[in-house]
Formats: C-alpha cells, sequence, structure tokens
C-alpha cells in the first residue's frame, strides 16, 4: 500500500514528515513544518538496548538469549558486547 501524504492526502512516494515532497518544500518555505512533527521513535535509543544488554548480560545471560530479550540481532549483540568491553577497559 503507497503511503498517504499527511497533508494533501494523495498516494505518493513520502518526503519526510509524513509529507510528500511537494508539501514538504510548500510547508519549508512558508515556514508551517512545525504543523507536521516527525513521528516519535518507537524503539529504544541505541544507548539505552546497550545498558540493557549489559544488564541481561550481567545477570548471567547468554548473548544469544539477551540480543532476543532485547530484540536485536546476535550480530548486534556482538557490537553492543563489543562496545561495552571497550567502556569498561
Ligand atoms: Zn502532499
Amino acid at each position: 500500500m503507497t503511503p498517504t501524504c499527511r497533508a494533501c492526502d494523495r498516494h505518493v512516494g513520502l518526503h519526510r514528515r509524513g509529507l510528500c515532497r511537494t508539501c514538504h518544500n510548500l510547508h519549508a518555505k512558508t515556514g508551517t513544518l512545525h504543523w507536521f512533527p516527525p513521528k516519535p521513535r518507537t524503539s529504544r535509543p541505541a544507548a539505552a538496548r546497550v545498558q540493557d544488554f549489559a544488564e541481561l548480560r550481567g545477570q548471567g545471560e547468554l548473548r544469544t538469549v539477551a540480543a532476543a530479550r532485547i530484540g536485536v540481532s546476535t550480530r548486534t549483540a556482538s557490537r553492543y558486547a563489543a562496545r561495552i568491553r571497550k567502556a569498561a577497559a
């Protein structure tokens, strides 16, 4: 399904802030972009996920289990582990 522009309701490719390029340009020009605030992020920021991961690992969870519980891949978890080791060093 094609997304719908929040301003003109046309089914178009969206540019930013849920607006099509035409509407985004228009509102940027007229200074009314703040009428369309960007959507808040749905996921926790990476720093918070690293913290959660460190906590779970501290509780003795396996890396793969900790990764699954915070909703990241094991590859990402490995990066988090490296980041934590680096921070601790
Ligand atoms: Zn539009």
